[in-house]
């Protein structure tokens, strides 16, 4: 009997916490038959005939603006619901799907490996079947949480896999108000050029800046560029090397950006957390039930705003692993009880230091500051919102305990994460605002844990693609009618007895 197989994450030898492969040609053949199956799964149980009327001259019925986790599986949802014309535009280029092999920096993730997700409910999609195909059954038992790696693999697979169709390297600029035929006009740069789309809806997933922007503390941000990063920035961690390096924040991305750097050869990394202690509960485990995920938009405003006022105090601890591969390192150490009161710039001989006093008086000094200090929720720094931000509703325009609080500036979303327009918007606002689609940090107050991240991504992705199909039957119902009427599709050819050998007629015993 073959000794069972055991997945290592040690943290302190990254490469190790992939499992070792099959054989490359055994692991193609069988990512090849499973992509079969995969096709076969979804045009069995997938509608057989189009039914959405073709948009006019190179337009798209949906534009869904990030091929991330999120935009591919709102493509994906869509092409369920057989909604064809459907672009999707990405920024980066194909090999990395979303932030996994740029700033997201841990080992693993730390969703659960057993989560329902982005197949939405086609088994042979699932991660477990791709992970089991390149590595064999053992090795998905023996794996706990599933390496980021393989996972921006999974992703390039399924993107093949379910068709969609991703221009790359294209960064959006701006989106425009909807022309007299109603179609959006999205802005976007491609080489240098500029390259614009037209399209009936908008789906806005482009990731956890998507909801505004990274946040950086105004002690932080006031520091020069250069002496500086947020987590998601592209950090040069080589140059690092030999540096002191000042981590303000204790959760995932502190613990992994940290890491990241002493792997990198920093001289030193001090962590500073605001807390007595860094966040151990994860209270994201507890939301992963259907009740959660699928029906708290259903939920009453005033249990939805307790929740998310709730919740919203509550931080996500990072991975015990991502702890360990810190803290594994002699020259890592982390501050507790340490709120920063004071950031400069200390030159001596022409050589900069970042000088971090704390609310004791007490100095600190780094070379460079990593802050991981998370993302703001304000739509009014998404420069593609700019023309539709006055018509927006927000949960402080239709919810009064929200007024002036920060949850406040998240937007009141309907049923499929659609923006509302405000009571005073014009009425072609009011038409043309829910054609736009935020999966994204907003949606938190409206949707709880459902939208773009995996412990509710199935339900985000499911209501975004029903609610765009009810909203495409109601929109073309005259046509739809229409269409009924002028209908014909003869069944009875023959008003009488069937004749020896003219078609198929059912004879057989169970008849
Ligand atoms: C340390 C860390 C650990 C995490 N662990 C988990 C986890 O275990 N499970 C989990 O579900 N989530 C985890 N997350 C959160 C994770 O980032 C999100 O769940 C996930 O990225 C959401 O997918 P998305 O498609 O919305 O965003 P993204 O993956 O960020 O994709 C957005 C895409 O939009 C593109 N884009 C952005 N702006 C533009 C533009 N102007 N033009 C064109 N394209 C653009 C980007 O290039 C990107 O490809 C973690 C995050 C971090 C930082």
């Amino acid at each position: 009997m073959m000794a069972p197989m055991t997945v290592i994450y040690d943290p302190t030898k990254p490469e190790r916490n992939r499992p070792a492969p099959l054989p490359d040609a055994e692991a193609s053949a069988r990512l090849a038959a499973l992509a079969d199956q995969a096709r076969a799964d979804m045009a069995l149980i997938g509608h057989n005939h189009d039914w959405v009327p073709a948009p006019a001259d190179g337009a798209y019925n949906v534009l869904v603006l990030g091929a991330g986790q999120a935009g591919l599986g709102s493509a994906f949802a869509l092409s369920r619901h057989r909604i064809g014309a459907v672009k999707v535009i990405e920024g980066g280029p194909a090999h990395e799907v979303g932030c996994w092999t740029r700033y997201a920096r841990m080992h693993t993730l730390r969703s659960p490996k057993n989560m329902k997700g982005i197949e939405l409910d086609i088994p042979s999609l699932h991660t477990e079947r791709w992970f089991e195909a390149k590595y064999g059954r053992e090795a998905w038992d023996a794996t706990d949480l599933v390496p980021r790696e393989d996972w921006n693999e999974y992703l390039t697979w399924y993107r093949d896999v379910t068709g969609a169709d991703v221009d790359f390297n294209t960064t959006i600029t701006a989106v425009h108000k909807p022309d007299a035929s109603g179609y959006f006009t999205v802005v976007a740069t491609r080489d240098g050029e500029r390259v614009e789309y037209r399209a009936r809806r908008v789906i806005f997933s482009l990731g956890l800046k998507g909801g505004g922007g990274t946040f950086l503390p105004p002690l932080v941000e006031n520091l020069p560029e250069h002496l500086r990063f947020h987590t998601e920035d592209d950090i040069d961690f080589d140059s690092l090397a030999g540096k002191r390096v000042l981590v303000l924040g204790g959760g995932a991305s502190g613990f992994d950006n940290a890491s990241t750097a002493l792997e990198a050869g920093a001289a030193t990394v001090e962590m500073h957390v605001r807390r007595s202690d860094i966040p151990r509960q994860n209270s994201l485990r507890w939301m992963e039930f259907p009740g959660m995920q699928e029906h708290f938009y259903d939920l009453t405003d005033e249990q939805k705003w307790e929740f998310s006022l709730f919740n919203g105090g509550l931080p996500q601890p990072p991975t015990q692993a991502s702890v360990w591969r810190a803290f594994c390192h002699g020259n890592f150490s982390m501050l507790t009880d340490t709120r920063w009161a004071d950031a400069t710039v200390r030159v001596t001989d022409g050589v900069e230091e970042v000088v971090v006093t704390d609310d004791k008086g007490v100095e600190h000094v780094g070379d460079v500051v990593i802050s991981a200090t998370g993302y703001a929720v304000d739509l009014g720094l998404r420069p593609e919102l700019e023309e539709f931000l006055d018509d927006i509703a927000l949960w402080s325009d239709e919810f009064e305990p929200a007024v002036g609080h920060g949850m406040g500036l998240c937007p009141y979303l309907g049923d499929g994460f659609q923006f509302q327009a405000k009571d005073a918007a014009s009425d072609e606002a009011r038409e043309y605002i829910p054609r736009l689609v935020h999966l994204s940090t907003g949606a938190r107050a409206s949707h709880g844990v459902a939208g773009n991240q995996l412990s509710g991504i199935f339900a985000g992705l499911t209501r975004v693609a029903q609610r765009i199909a009810t909203d495409i039957t109601k929109e073309n119902w005259p046509t739809f009618f229409r269409e009924f009427r002028a209908f014909e599709h003869i069944e009875i050819a023959e008003a009488g007895p069937h004749r020896e050998g003219e078609a198929w007629y059912p004879d057989g015993p169970r008849y």
